[in-house]
């Protein structure tokens, strides 16, 4: 292939995104990956010629707004703001330089013992490696919620918890917010509707696969990552069009 069509064929590719929650040193869990196996991961990526791009670079390549980013590439995310991002995580994209998307729920923050405080954000945030993004305010199960309160008070409810989220970081943070990581994965039309009346530009999910251009841009995929994605099958999830698997 001449390199003018290996181009094109790049820029057609779709780019994966990778969805972490927590980092330990030693313990993995189903939504804990240690250190070693973090470092296995980026080792194969980088065996493999794939460049971490920015989520914001996936994004804008995918409305047009930039061209597409040329495959291979990947995009980072992490989700919750557990205190490990900064302790285990941080130190590794720092060293490395990394960029990394974090979606964040405000109402834990600097209150539940397991997460982020907002001095910890910041400083990641001040590193230009580290992109903060909505993950609603306290991350409801909307599927539950909407079973339990009526229509009216769960539409409200929806646009307060994604106006919210989106308002509290950008005041703490001095930020924009703009896209946002659907909690348990659960989005069905009227959420996207929401999120896009809440001023967001893109919203994503946890069904695995690559978002391709043309796609939901308010029901984007990820793919969960644990322990066990390395070698061949982490490859192999990287190139899967869906899982259909869906996730915390
Ligand atoms: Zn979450």
């Amino acid at each position: 292939m001449g390199t003018a069509a290996a181009q094109d064929k790049a820029a057609q590719t779709p780019i994966p995104i990778l969805a972490y929650h927590r980092f330990d040193p030693a313990t993995p869990g189903p939504t804990t990956v240690t250190n070693a196996a973090f470092a296995r991961q980026l080792e194969w990526l980088a065996a493999h010629h794939y460049k971490i791009v920015p989520l914001r670079a996936v994004v804008e390549g995918l409305t047009g707004k930039t061209p597409p980013v040329a495959a291979p590439a990947v995009a980072i995310t992490a989700d919750d703001g557990h205190r490990s991002v900064y302790t285990e995580l941080f130190p590794i994209i720092k060293k490395e330089h990394i960029p990394v998307t974090l979606f964040i729920y405000p109402s834990a923050i600097s209150h539940a013992s397991y997460a982020l405080t907002w001095d910890q954000l910041k400083e990641m945030h001040d590193s230009g490696l580290v992109d903060i993004e909505s993950h609603t305010y306290w991350h409801p199960d909307f599927r539950k919620e909407r079973a339990r309160q009526s229509p009216e008070k769960y539409r409200a409810f929806v646009d307060d918890q994604l106006a919210r989220s989106k308002s509290v970081l950008e005041d703490k943070l001095g930020i924009k917010v703009d896209m946002l990581a659907w909690p348990f994965g659960i989005v069905d039309p009227e959420l996207e509707t929401s999120a896009k009346r809440a001023g967001y530009v893109a919203a994503f999910g946890f069904n695995g696969g690559v978002a391709a251009p043309g796609g939901d841009l308010f029901d984007l995929p990820r793919i969960p990552m644990s322990n066990a994605a390395q070698g061949a099958s982490f490859g192999a999830m990287l190139t899967a069009t869906t899982s259909g698997k869906a996730q915390e």
